[in-house]
């Protein structure tokens, strides 16, 4: 297995840390890391890996760390610019963007514009700018290995027949910790019972989002603009074992899926490894123990998020970018408890459908203005 240099971009974070846990199964060498101020975290991470690189987002917190660890040989960055100059300087072959939310953005774009392969587990790079990054990659030559399980199976799936004979992608879902509950259940749910999701270990954001559906609503966008489908060929189905991770069908109906036992170091792995696969990164699937796998259609009546993403979709331009920066700012009050959780998904209809952002370019400078447009919406409407 050759062994890659890797930049870990939100390596405090859920994914970081996997990464990171992978990096060290597999060996490979871990040459930057980037964090927004979890610096006691990133110390450790420092001191364990020897990075000769690392950014702290937060420039107070990056002159702590400084002081902590005067004794290293590690160039500490902070500031605009920083991610860009931590690749120039320690020349990945490439970086795994897992920073949550619109804040990994920046991250994306500076990976592609130098060029370097990215791993790419911040969706919402995509969700809100798929259009500018698609493009950018492409004149970059630059390859994106999805690190989300249910793009990394279509990636796998895809590669079993070509681009022409694709039917649909079919996404699967957990369905969260509320699949088969009324609308009258969810009106009384608690910020706990929407943090145990029954399946996956993940950051507290992208878990509110898995009960609402709105991760899955953010997956079918992010999967149209990674594997250039339209998006109604991308379908939902729910399946609360999360072993088919998503599955591809062909024009002669037949259909072809990724199986595994659901552990995000597989992904992380597949990707850091590509086009070679790793021996027994995760545990073996034990298809005879688990003896039957479901699948139901989603109840759209009851969770918006898919119809939200769609919605959002359809309506064009900046709006995917509304959704994404409405329901971040939504999820941050939910989890501060300043907002129910069965109230969300009307604030956000609202929200697509109040501001005016038709007809402006997208480029980044419009992006982060209808970003903020959006959360201030959503403060003053909660
Ligand atoms: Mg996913």
């Amino acid at each position: 297995m050759r062994v890659k240099k890797i930049i870990v971009a939100g390596s405090t974070g859920s994914i970081g840390q996997q990464t990171l846990a992978a990096a060290r199964y597999l060996g490979m060498r871990v040459c930057g890391l980037l964090a927004h101020s979890s610096i006691k975290l990133l110390e450790d991470q420092i001191r364990e890996f020897s990075p000769s690189c690392a950014v702290v987002v937060d420039e107070e917190k990056c002159k702590e760390l400084k002081l902590r660890i005067k004794d290293l040989d590690v160039c500490l960055l902070c500031g605009p610019g920083a991610i860009e100059e931590m690749i120039a300087k320690v020349k990945p072959d490439i970086v795994v963007n897992g920073i949550t939310g619109i804040a990994g953005l920046s991250c994306t774009l500076a990976t592609i514009r130098a060029g370097k392969t990215l791993a790419l587990a911040n969706k919402e790079s995509l969700v809100v700018a798929g259009e500018l990054v698609t493009r950018l990659a492409k004149e970059h030559s630059v390859q994106i290995l999805p690190v989300d399980s249910e793009h990394s199976a279509i990636f796998q799936c895809l590669m079993a027949g070509t681009e022409s004979e694709v039917k649909s992608l079919i996404l699967t879902a957990s369905g969260g910790p509320f699949f088969g509950k009324s609308g009258e259940f969810l009106e009384n749910v608690s910020v706990e019972q929407v943090l145990k999701h029954p399946n996956w270990e993940m950051g507290e954001k992208i878990t509110v989002d898995c009960a609402t559906l709105m991760n899955k609503g953010f997956e079918v966008l992010e999967a149209g603009w990674l594997f250039g489908v339209d998006l109604e060929k991308i379908k939902v189905l729910i399946h609360p074992q999360s072993v088919v991770h998503s599955m591809v069908e062909f024009v002669d109906n037949s259909v072809v899926a990724q199986m595994s036992v659901p552990d995000m170091t597989g992904v992380i792995a597949y990707a850091l490894t590509f086009p070679e696969r790793a021996q027994s990164v995760i545990d073996e699937l034990n298809l005879g123990k688990i003896k039957s796998l479901d699948f139901f259609e989603v109840d759209d009546k009851t969770f918006h998020g898919v119809s939200l993403a769609r919605k959002a979709a359809a309506l064009g331009g900046l709006y995917p970018c509304v959704l994404n920066g409405a329901n971040e700012q939504l999820v941050e009050m939910f989890l501060c408890r300043e907002v129910k959780f069965a109230a969300m998904a009307k604030i956000l209809d609202d929200c697509l459908a109040n501001l005016n952002l038709k007809n402006v370019e997208i480029n980044e400078e419009n992006i982060m203005f209808a970003d903020d447009l959006a959360r201030k919406y959503v403060v003053s409407h909660v």
